[in-house]
């Protein structure tokens, strides 16, 4: 016998939150309005079809923009000074956070990238 999982999505602005680590403290970020909630402050409501499918668009829309973010304490597999190990696998070694070396110009990426994301993205 097999119950079927029920699926939950977090709520606000009545549009499903991403869930992200670019903010620290908030693990979920409101694509309409901007703003940045802990998982202990955030509302969920069982999961639609409907729901499930704006979450999507979502994620894509914050994933298309968050990819230039370098958040404090993030590391990246890709860098060869975050990653010092062999380029796959962090326990071979960490270098330093990556905004501590990342490049001026990615910086002012990320800092764009950070913008755009204040204030929400739907509109
Ligand atoms: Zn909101
Ligand atoms: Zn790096």
């Amino acid at each position: 016998m097999s119950t079927k999982e029920r699926e939950y999505v977090t709520m606000h602005c009545e549009t499903p939150m991403v869930s992200t680590c670019m903010f620290s403290g908030s693990e979920y970020y409101c694509p309409s309005c901007g703003t940045g909630l802990g998982i202990m402050n955030t509302e969920s409501v069982e999961a639609t079809p409907a729901l499930l499918k704006q979450h999507k668009k979502n994620r894509e829309l914050f994933d298309q923009i968050a990819g230039d973010c370098i958040a404090a304490g993030m590391w990246r597999k890709d860098c060869s000074k975050c990653n010092v190990g062999d380029g796959r696998d962090f326990s071979k070694g960490m270098g330093t956070e990556h905004r501590l070396h990342a490049s001026h110009a990615d910086l002012e990426k990320s800092d764009k990238a950070y913008q755009k994301l204040y204030g929400g993205i739907l509109s």
